[in-house]
């Protein structure tokens, strides 16, 4: 993994995947995202934190244009995402995404979901599709369920699924919002050592999660959000044992 720096201004642009510069939102009266530049590098495995409200989800819809900003630019591979349209679809395609709720294609088998992307989108031929399929499917640790329905899986295995399908459209940066917030308690770690290697393998990350645990041993940074804000950001270490802000101070005195 390459050397990554802590904040926007240091980061060498030419590594810049994912570029967030000055974001605006709101939601009616609420003011959603506030004053947001945010510059993840090529590699970085960025984990963003904060409490329940401040933004986090908003932030990860933002940068694949699942929500529109009002004010401020995204890009990604140092194109900015458009309003709409084709090119929106094709720079989307770059940006994987994981969510709570595993969201699969219930009527379609585990293969089916790994592969309907690549061959819709990515116009790949089955054939191809099927056998990346395979080796994704392998390589999260479910490539013996790939006929079943989602509903005969259990949550880690269907979430490590969800993490194949993205993987399967050759995405330029992976995005996690509270992936194993849905799960039981079990089932957490087999789906943070599936994110962990992918992190090992140089994947451009950006991972809402309280999994502490992941931040430390993953993160190049963690990114705390309060209000709508970034409010801190440093390395993890830094971070969990000396934050500076008092919101960070407040949150962290909660979740420990
Ligand atoms: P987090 O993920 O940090 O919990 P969110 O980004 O989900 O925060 O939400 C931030 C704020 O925006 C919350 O107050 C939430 O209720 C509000 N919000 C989120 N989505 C919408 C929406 N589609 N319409 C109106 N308000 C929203
Ligand atoms: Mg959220």
């Amino acid at each position: 993994m390459t050397e990554v720096p802590l904040t926007k201004d240091t980061a060498p642009t030419a590594d810049a995947l994912v570029v967030l510069d000055n974001v605006n939102k709101h939601f009616g009266a609420l003011h959603v995202l506030q004053d947001i530049d945010l510059t993840v590098a090529r590699g970085e495995v960025v984990v963003v934190i904060g409490p329940s409200g401040s933004g986090k989800s908003t932030l990860c819809r933002t940068i694949n244009r699942l929500e529109t900003v009002d004010s401020g630019s995204v890009a990604i591979d140092g194109k900015p995402l458009p309003e709409e349209g084709r090119e929106l679809a094709r720079l989307r395609a770059d940006v994987g995404m994981v969510f709570q709720s595993f969201n699969l294609f219930a009527h379609k088998t585990v293969l089916e979901n790994v592969t309907l992307g690549q061959i819709k989108v990515r116009r790949t031929d089955k054939k191809a599709a099927e056998e990346k399929a395979r080796k994704l499917l392998d390589r999260v640790g479910v490539g013996a369920q790939a006929d079943k329905y989602p509903a005969q899986l259990s949550g880690g295995q269907q979430q490590r699924v969800a993490i194949a399908r993205a993987l399967a459209m050759d995405p330029k940066v992976m995005l996690f919002d509270e992936p194993t917030s849905a799960l039981d308690p079990e089932m957490i770690n087999e789906v943070l050592e599936v994110m962990q290697q992918l992190a090992r393998d140089g994947m451009t990350m950006v991972v809402v999660t309280h999994e502490m645990g992941f931040a430390r041993s993953a993160a190049n940074r963690v990114v705390f959000m309060a209000d709508g804000r970034i409010v801190e950001e440093a390395e993890p270490e830094q971070f969990f044992s000396n934050p500076r802000s008092d919101r960070a101070k407040d949150f962290l005195s909660k979740i420990l």
